[in-house]
């Protein structure tokens, strides 16, 4: 099919391999990548089937632009049943893997059932090699992925993704690593892990002979560099990456402190992007990508000497920093480094430690609960025993690792009001008492609390780069551009949510980096053409079907997490931020309050066409040309009443 490649289906428990056609009506449908991901999940994998189980099943799949000139859309996406949320994970990790699934010739490759031991694959467009992985079982992702590029016989033909003992070990947050870059969210790692498959390796040339139109390609990859160039939000995310969000977060007074009872970190100074930028020791990227967002940052002095991150990024500094109290910058380098190694999702594993803190504060738990280690605000060093004790799968760890929604399930004592999760994952550094349709998108995503996935309502940052586009004023799918919003307004957002989460499910059939969607408005320009050049799918060049092929991604999703159990009682909020104001010592947003969530979220149903209980109308997914998923839907539903 041109502009697209093959499935490759591996099956661990019988040892096989076999490649496939993509279905015919898949590219108009699902686009590719996060569509197709959608598709093979929902079709395959069966109602309320455990996670960790051999039923579950792991698509990687990589987008319609991997592996050309274009910069910041090589991205790939890995698609499962979650196990920490029960629902739905969609995790999207960087690196050169998205690009070399291209070259091998692969869309997706979908894993199912599980070794009898531990593996590892080598993959080419020849196809699979399965290998023994006793050796690299218990180490780290990088020894993993040096092993595993050492087989293929290393070079720069080679790339490869690999879990760390998290994964083995099943920790709900576990990630997928291409090199220190994470698939975090969701614990795609421990479904890994569960399939005793601890990486992949792919070797292949630089291949694109299956594009429509390569020249077309390499044009709109030179102009997308002239609106790029002089974007000063593409120059600030290539100088300081994402490391200065400390300054305006704690100016709005939403960055989440101490379990996200305050808005604001005493001593914020210590750690601006200037203070990390001292550490700096080199860059790293993605593949194609001239921003090279990866800030790799040393620790010169002090106990934490010798500590080496490839970050941290925003809201891995946050995780390490405002949920436990303390503005220790070394510390937030020694815990990213330590995740990258250990294989863990950085955000939840800051949430579980923050609300450890917040437990031992109350006295639900004490030092014969954390296997000795004082809990107290600010003490950075026990939150780094507690990462080790994660990643060693150990004492505390263990209880850990189940993620805040079971942690607080297990303590009890109220401590479900101020476990920081939707869905049942932890919640990003953004809080929703001062961004209100950020709050909103959390409540209602399909993969729980991640910043990610179209979460992130940048129309009420205030920051007008963010959504101009050359074409500005202009519509798209009925919101206008440049569109603003008063963040602490709690009414009349739930159409610009919706968009943001169905332009999300849109980009990531590319797979554009959703950091790079705002250099001089590019992705709005360029990205019809670019998918119409690389397939020759002239639709795609059509804001109408681009918005109904967003829609019909995120209804699918949706109508999978119904049929794993989700209801519409799980779009929501914790209690804390619904009633308790917020705190933000004299910056804006005192007070505030997630206040109107069920009146929002009745009025988001209305706009999606779903219903009362947040399930899609048959109206509404005949029209998105995915009838069938109703019937699906109310069979889950009447087997778990019955
Ligand atoms: S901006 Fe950063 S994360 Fe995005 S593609 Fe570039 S290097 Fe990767």
């Amino acid at each position: 099919m041109i502009g697209y490649g093959k499935i490759l289906r591996v099956n661990l428990s019988a040892g096989t391999s076999a490649v496939e056609d993509i279905p015919e009506t898949w590219p108009k449908l699902f686009g590719g990548a996060r569509g197709f991901g959608a598709k093979i999940l929902y079709d395959e994998v069966p109602d309320y089937c455990d996670a960790l189980g051999e039923e579950n099943k792991l698509i990687l799949s990589t987008g319609i632009l991997a592996g050309t000139n274009i910069h910041a859309v090589h991205r790939w996406v890995a698609t499962t049943k979650s196990p920490l949320t029960d629902g739905y994970c969609r995790t999207v990790g960087g690196g050169d893997f998205g690009a070399f699934m291209r070259f091998a010739g692969y869309d997706c490759i979908v894993i199912e059932g599980k070794s009898e031991k531990p593996v590892y694959l080598c993959l080419s467009s020849s196809g699979c090699v399965f290998r023994d992985a006793s050796q690299i079982w218990g180490k780290n992702t990088e020894e993993a992925q040096k092993y595993i590029t050492a087989d293929l016989g290393g070079g720069k033909n080679v790339s490869t993704i690999a879990i760390g003992q998290t994964g083995e070990n099943k920790v709900l947050f576990a990630a997928i690593f291409c090199g220190r870059r994470s698939a975090s969210r969701g614990g795609s790692g421990a479904v890994m892990g569960s399939k005793n498959l601890k990486g992949i390796g792919i070797i292949a040339e630089r291949n694109l002979s299956h594009l429509f139109n390569l020249e077309e390609i390499n044009r709109l990859g030179k102009e997308q560099l002239v609106f790029m160039k002089d974007s000063p939000s593409y120059i600030l995310h290539r100088d300081y990456g994402t490391s200065d969000g400390m300054i305006s977060r704690n100016a709005w007074g939403v960055f989440p402190t101490k379990n996200f009872r305050y808005g604001y970190i005493d001593g914020w100074e210590a750690m601006t992007g200037e203070e990390y930028r001292k550490m700096r020791i080199g860059k790293a990227g993605c593949h194609i990508c001239g921003a090279r967002c990866g800030l790799i940052h040393k620790v010169q002095e002090g106990i934490y000497k010798g500590a080496v991150s490839e970050g941290p990024e925003y809201e891995s500094y946050w995780s390490f920093s405002g949920t436990i109290g303390s503005v220790d910058i070394d510390a937030t380098i020694k815990a990213d480094q330590l995740c990258d190694d250990y294989g863990l999702d950085s955000i939840s594993t800051g949430g579980v430690i923050g609300f450890a803190y917040e437990l031992y504060e109350k006295g639900i738990i004490t030092k014969e609960d954390t296997d000795g280690f004082e809990l107290n605000y600010g003490n950075h060093e026990a939150m780094i025993e507690l990462i080790h004790k994660i990643g060693r799968y150990e004492g505390f760890g263990r209880i850990l690792s189940m993620g805040v929604k079971r942690m607080a399930e297990h303590y009890g004592h109220g401590s479900q009001d101020y476990a920081m999760h939707s869905k049942g994952m932890e919640l990003a550094g953004y809080e929703p008492r001062g961004l209100k349709a950020t709050g909103y998108g959390y409540a209602t995503s399909n993969i729980g609390g991640a910043h990610g996935a179209g979460t992130l309502a940048l129309q009420e940052w205030g920051e007008p780069v963010i959504r101009t586009s050359p074409e500005a004023p202009y519509e798209e799918w009925g919101v206008p551009f440049p569109r603003f919003l008063d963040r602490f307004e709690d009414f009349g957002k739930e159409d610009v949510v919706i968009h943001n989460q169905n332009n999300s499910c849109l980009s990531e059939i590319g797979v554009i980096c959703s950091f790079s969607q705002g250099w001089g408005g590019w992705s709005q320009r360029l990205f019809g053409p670019m998918l119409v050049a690389a397939t020759g799918i002239e639709e795609f060049n059509d804001r109408r079907f681009q918005a109904m092929m967003g829609e019909r991604i995120f209804n699918l999703e949706r109508a999978f997490i119904l049929r794993q159990g989700t209801t519409g009682k799980d779009d929501t909020l914790p209690k804390r931020l619904q009633e308790e104001p917020l705190h933000t010592k004299g910056m804006p947003g005192e007070g505030q309050v997630v206040g109107h969530l069920p009146e929002v979220i009745q009025a988001y149903y209305k706009l999606r066409g779903w219903s009362q209980d947040g399930i899609p109308s048959e109206e509404k997914l005949e029209e998105l040309g995915i009838g069938y998923a109703r019937q699906d839907i109310m069979r889950a539903i009447a087997t778990r009443q019955s």
